[in-house]
């Protein structure tokens, strides 16, 4: 095995290179779609359309549609259940991805080939090329990482099936790109792959704690598993300390797997720092820099933040304490990389993500009115990497080396500037998620900001908001919006007054003209906001990762639609005090 400092990252080499591709990035794609369509020209999906051999963005265009997952589920379908012939790629598709789910309300099958896993080591080490630059890793430090694997399983035709960041996190790659990046994870893989959350959680923790002067970096995929993750620490600490000091692992690990690692990890009892975390934690108000409190060493906190992550940010910030910085992930899904983080600076509602152009061929078609948006596939003419324009939001169409071509993504992009010339996006929603009733269309980020705005209110009641979600309820006419809180209140606290100001305050901040006129003429009926039971949404994210989601993948759906019949009951038996809207009385 190499030496860890022969295997370092050369951070100046990665940005340079990086450079290079972004310079011209418009030759850089054609070469891609001119590689992906000679690599997968004789496929039967692409024989359909007659390319006849023709690699040119052109051609391409005018014969192969723009589809849908939907429209590919039927060929996913048959290789997942074993037919060998070469649908969807040359590569063989060795595994399935299963996407998280989580926003759209059941599990995808996607295609998962060595190509996803080549991408996204280019992007882990781009991002953190540029990340270095700004907040160096000094020395062979270590990654407090809260990341899962879910379980796998194998489809009809024997393929293995799991989320995507399972099939990164086992493969040799990661290992090696971790330690080239000097900050391997603080925990064994047993951790990492326990097939029980809470333990694995625990464990984490744990291991976190025991190397809490190496680490040098606290992330996971979406911030969400960090907050997650600090608020179970706030309350069972304690138990941490005490296996620390006893050098003896809590009997609530049951796994003989995660135990017998962590015998290697916890060697012996270690009063002293035992005894300083515990000193550390009770010197805290109110958890506030938690984060460097505990690990004197980290540079920074990294996850994904942007989308329906920024509900996390505020806590995170203060885990984070006023100095340590909040750096945000980069972009991508388990159908493929779209860009990375290279303003590590930028705070976490600003971040960006320059597309990387040689890691699939992309196109993007403009938004226009709402209603355009249902036709749009149908009806307007995409643009290339290259020829989208500053301040424009367009829906990202993804064709890759793992076999979807023209590939409607389902996000909504908004192009904040140039890097070279490759175009700098930033998140702004998923297209199909919208609260609808009457003429609205609140989209997730609408929503996001509507719930900021009013949750700012509970902090002068040292109140805090822990997650959202929300309903269009049609079972009546009008029809209402309904948004789900879970708040820090003890459920026998009675906050009437501040909750009943927190509900107005949301059915005055939708900023949709639909939403405001409709309200007005109370053809949309009075907004309700339920308040749930403290660990509700844990029991959501409990049932999303039965279902074979990855708590690495979880993102709490910011919607939920009328047929999600498991998760809509989940969140009415919680319910423990409603309000209604009095704002346009
Ligand atoms: P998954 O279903 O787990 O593959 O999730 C992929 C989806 O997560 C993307 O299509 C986006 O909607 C969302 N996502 C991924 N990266 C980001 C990011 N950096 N910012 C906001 N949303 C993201």
């Amino acid at each position: 095995m190499l030496e860890k400092t022969e295997e370092r990252l050369d951070s100046e080499a990665v940005i340079e290179e990086f450079e290079s591709l972004t310079k011209d990035a418009g030759k850089v794609q054609k070469e891609i779609l001119k590689r992906i369509l000679q690599e997968n020209g004789e496929i039967e999906y692409l024989l359909k359309f007659g390319l006849d051999g023709k690699t040119d963005p052109a051609s391409f265009k005018a014969r192969v549609p723009i589809v849908t997952h939907e429209d590919l589920e039927p060929y996913i379908r048959r290789i997942a259940d074993g037919e060998k012939s070469s649908i969807l790629s040359a590569k063989p598709i060795s595994t399935i991805s299963l996407s998280s789910g989580t926003t759209q309300g059941k599990p995808k099958y996607v295609p998962f080939n060595d190509a996803l896993i080549d991408s996204t080591m280019q992007i882990y080490k781009t991002s953190f090329a540029f990340r270095n630059r700004e907040y160096p890793i000094i020395g062979n430090g270590k990654a407090l990482q809260f990341i899962y694997g879910s379980k796998q399983f194998k489809t009809n035709g024997g393929l293995t099936a799991g989320t995507a960041t399972t099939n990164v996190y086992r493969n040799t790659e990661f290992k090696r790109t971790m330690h080239a990046m000097q900050t391997p994870c603080s925990s064994p893989d047993e951790v990492i792959f326990g097939n029980n959350f809470q333990e694995s959680l625990y464990c984490h923790l744990l291991c976190g704690l025991i190397f809490s002067d190496e680490i040098q970096v606290v992330s996971s995929t979406f911030a969400h598993s960090i907050v997650h993750a600090f608020r179970t620490f706030e309350t069972i600490w304690p138990q941490l300390v005490t296996d620390i000091r006893d050098g003896v692992l809590s009997s609530r690990i049951s796994s003989l797997n995660i135990r017998s690692a962590m015998e290697k990890v916890l060697v012996g009892p270690n009063p002293k720092l035992g005894d300083t975390i515990h000193r550390k934690c009770l010197g805290l108000s109110n958890w506030y820099g938690l984060i460097p409190e505990i690990f004197p060493n980290v540079k920074y906190v990294y996850g994904i933040m942007t989308g329906s992550m920024e509900g996390y940010v505020g806590k995170l910030r203060h885990y984070a304490g006023g100095e340590l910085a909040l750096v945000s992930g980069d972009y991508g899904s388990s159908e493929g990389w779209i860009g990375v983080n290279v303003n590590p600076r930028l705070s976490p509602e600003m971040a960006t993500f320059a597309v990387l152009p040689n890691i699939g061929y992309f196109e993007f078609v403009e938004m226009g009115l709402p209603e355009e948006a249902a036709v749009v596939a149908a009806a307007a003419q995409p643009v290339g990497l290259t020829e989208v324009e500053v301040g424009k939001e367009y829906e990202i169409i993804v064709t890759t080396f793992a076999g979807l071509y023209r590939y409607r993504l389902g996000d909504i992009v908004k192009v904040k500037g140039f890097h070279n010339s490759t175009p700098e996006l930033q998140f702004i929603c998923r297209s199909n998620l919208v609260l609808n009733i009457n003429l609205d269309k609140t989209t997730e980020k609408d929503l996001q900001l509507a719930v900021n705005t009013s949750a700012n209110l509970l902090a002068g009641e040292k109140l805090e908001l822990v997650d959202f979600t929300s309903f269009a309820d049609r079972s009546t006419d009008p029809g209402n919006y309904v948004i789900f809180w879970e708040t820090t209140a003890n459920n026998n606290n009675n906050n009437d007054e501040i909750m009943q100001e927190c509900c107005n305050c949301l059915d005055r901040s939708f900023v949709d003209a639909g939403y405001v006129s409709s309200r007005r003429v109370n053809s949309i009926g009075k907004l309700e906001l339920k308040i749930l039971k403290r660990g509700t949404f844990n029991k959501i994210m409990d049932y999303y990762v039965g279902l074979g989601s990855a708590v690495s993948q979880f993102k709490t759906p910011r919607f939920i639609g009328i047929n999600n019949h498991k998760v809509l009951n989940i969140l009415s038996t919680n319910v423990v005090n409603t309000y209604s809207s009095t704002a346009f009385d």
